[in-house]
C-alpha cells in the first residue's frame, strides 16, 4: 500500500502496476478472444452422495490466452462482467455445455439422464435475451430442459424484484432448474427463499471446509445440519461444492446433503473424461 501524497504516488507498487496493465491488456483482448476461440469449457461431475454417482456436471469457462496460458474465470469474467462481453461469451458457455450434455445423453442411453449445470452472471438475467436465448439453445440441441440448471449466486437475488425475477420463473416453469450458488455467504433472509424460483441450493465451499476434520465442528455441523432441514423442508435439494476428503463427503452425507462436488471426486476436466467417470458406474 501506498499513500496517494505527493510524489509518493510515483513510488508505484510494480506488481499493481503489472497487474493494472494485464487487466487493460485483457479488456481490449477479451471480444476477440472469443472470435478466435481462445476459450473453452472444463466439466466437474456432480455425483450423488449417497452412491457416488455421476449423474451431471458443471461447466466451466477457461481462457487459453495465447500469451498468459489458461487463465481461469476468476481473471476474466469480472473484466467481462464490466464490459458486457458477458452476456455473449455468457450466451456461448450456454450453447456449448447444452450441446455437450446433448452429446452425452446420446452416449449414455443406459446410464440414465446427465445434466448440465450453467453459471450466469447477474448480467445475464437483466438482459432481455435470456429466455428466447435459453429456449432456442435448447430447442437446437434437442435437450430437454429438465437436463438444464442455471446457477445463479445468492448475492445476485438478494433483494430482488419481480421483475428480476420473471425471467427465471419463466424457465423454472419450463422445467429448467435453478441453483442459488455460493449459498450461505449472502445474509439473505432464509424466508426469502420461499419467494426465489429456485429448486437447488449450492452450498458454498467454506461450510465445506468446516468438514475437514473428523468430527467436524460442531458448531458448523449445526448450521449445515439446520440448512439442509430448512431447504428439504421447502423442497429444495442441496449440493454440496469443493469436496475435497473422503472424510468431508461422509459426514455432508450424514447431514443428508444430497448431491457433492469436488477434487475428492474430479477435478474440472475434458469432456471426455466425464463420459469415462460415468461409464465407469454404470460397470459397476
Ligand atoms: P463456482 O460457480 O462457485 O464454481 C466452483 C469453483 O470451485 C470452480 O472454480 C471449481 O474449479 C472450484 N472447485 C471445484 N472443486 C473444488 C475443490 O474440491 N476444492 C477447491 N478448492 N475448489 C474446487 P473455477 O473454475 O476457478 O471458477 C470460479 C468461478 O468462476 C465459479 O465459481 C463461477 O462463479 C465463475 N464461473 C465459471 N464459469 C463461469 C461461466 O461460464 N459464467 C459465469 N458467469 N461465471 C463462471
Ligand atoms: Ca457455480
Ligand atoms: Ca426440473
Ligand atoms: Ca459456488
Amino acid at each position: 500500500a501506498k499513500s496517494a501524497g505527493g510524489n509518493r504516488f510515483e513510488v508505484a507498487d510494480p506488481e499493481a502496476d503489472a497487474r493494472a496493465i494485464t487487466r487493460h491488456g485483457l479488456t481490449t483482448a477479451l471480444p476477440m478472444a472469443l472470435d478466435r476461440g481462445e476459450f473453452f469449457i472444463e466439466y466437474q461431475p456432480l455425483v450423488h452422495l449417497g452412491d457416488g454417482t455421476v449423474h451431471g456436471a458443471e461447466a466451466l469457462v477457461r481462457w487459453l490466452h495465447p500469451q498468459h496460458g489458461v487463465l481461469g474465470p476468476d481473471r476474466f469474467i469480472p473484466l467481462a462482467e464490466h464490459t458486457g462481453l458477458i452476456v455473449p461469451l455468457g450466451r456461448w458457455v450456454l450453447e456449448e455445455a447444452v450441446g455437450q450434455a446433448r452429446a452425452w445423453q446420446e452416449r449414455h442411453a443406459r446410464t440414465g439422464p446427465m445434466r448440465i449445470n450453467v453459471n450466469l452472471s447477474p448480467c445475464q438475467l437483466t438482459h432481455p435475451g435470456l429466455v428466447s436465448d435459453t429456449v432456442d439453445i435448447l430447442e437446437d440441441a434437442g435437450l430437454e430442459p429438465d437436463a438444464l440448471c442455471l446457477e445463479v449466486t445468492e448475492s445476485a437475488l438478494i433483494g430482488a424484484d419481480d421483475d428480476l425475477l420473471k425471467p427465471l420463473r419463466r424457465l423454472a416453469e419450463m422445467g429448467v432448474d435453478i441453483a442459488l450458488d455460493d449459498f450461505g455467504t449472502g445474509y439473505s433472509n432464509l424466508a426469502n427463499l420461499r419467494r426465489l424460483p429456485v429448486s437447488i441450493l449450492k452450498l458454498d465451499r467454506s461450510f465445506t471446509q468446516g468438514m475437514q476434520q473428523y468430527p467436524a465442528d460442531p458448531v458448523d455441523l449445526k448450521i449445515v445440519e439446520g440448512i439442509v432441514s430448512l431447504a428439504h423442508s421447502l423442497d429444495l435439494a442441496v449440493t454440496v461444492e469443493g469436496v475435497e476428503t473422503g472424510a468431508q463427503a461422509e459426514q455432508l452425507r450424514i447431514l443428508g446433503c444430497d448431491t457433492a462436488q469436488g477434487w475428492y471426486y474430479a477435478r474440472p476436466g475434458p469432456p471426455d473424461r466425464l463420459h469415462e467417470l460415468a461409464l465407469a458406474d454404470a460397470r459397476g
